[in-house]
């Protein structure tokens, strides 16, 4: 995935391999991983759209998410799928708490690790690509950063193309509110192809827990 290329070591990949026999080899010996953490329902509630966008079957095995079982094909995105099982496979920790309705985190909050499921959730209602394309950047963001250093600036422009590449091919997209960051502001996000036409454009109205609607 050309999105990928320089974030993942595929040495690395390659030598690692999940046993399908033994349970206790479901579990990433090296510590790479993605670390899951949040109310039993809001963890439920990721896992269950991470398999919308991706066809992949995740369990929380005491805060791991670990694959069991091969991917559902009919469903979800192939490109999708590959940023979440390079994730799982890489040599960084990435982070996930699950919070819902949480006023403070519109979708994710970066600094905390954050991803409010209530948020993607209503992605997913308009539209199970715009809700792959959340959780492909939001996963992205994360993998880039551990990789390179942790600065946002950088692995959120890596994760923007790696996100857009889930709606209809599109370079990038942007996310825009007005008046401001606030309950009632009207939130766009429009899809732009590489000569930076708009491909698909989403039009939401945050609520008091910033939660587009
Ligand atoms: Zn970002």
């Amino acid at each position: 995935m050309a999105g990928l290329g320089g974030v993942f070591n595929s040495l690395n990949l390659a030598l690692f391999t999940y046993g399908h026999e033994n349970p206790v080899k479901y579990y990433d010996l090296d510590g790479n991983e993605i670390k899951i953490s949040g109310s039993k329902q809001d963890v439920r509630e990721f896992i269950s759209q991470v398999y919308k966008a991706t066809g992949l079957r995740l369990q929380d095995q005491k805060g791991t998410l670990v694959q069991t079982g091969s991917r559902n094909t009919k469903i979800g995105s192939e490109s999708a799928a590959k940023v979440f099982t390079d994730a799982l496979k890489s040599k960084d920790v990435i982070t996930v708490k699950a919070v819902r309705d949480d006023p403070n985190v519109l979708v994710d909050s970066f600094a905390t690790n954050k991803v409010d499921v209530a948020d993607t959730g209503s992605f997913f209602k308009k539209s199970n690509l715009l809700g792959a394309e959340a959780l492909v950047h939001i996963i992205d963001e994360r993998a880039y950063a551990a990789e390179h250093g942790g600065d946002f600036g950088p692995a959120h422009a890596h994760a923007l193309a790696a996100g857009a590449k889930e709606v209809k091919g599109a370079a990038t997209r942007t996310a825009t509110m007005s008046p401001a960051y606030e309950p009632g502001a009207h939130l766009d996000i429009n899809f732009y192809d590489a000569k930076g036409k708009v491909v698909d454009t989403f039009s939401f109205t945050l609520d008091k827990n910033l939660t587009p609607q």
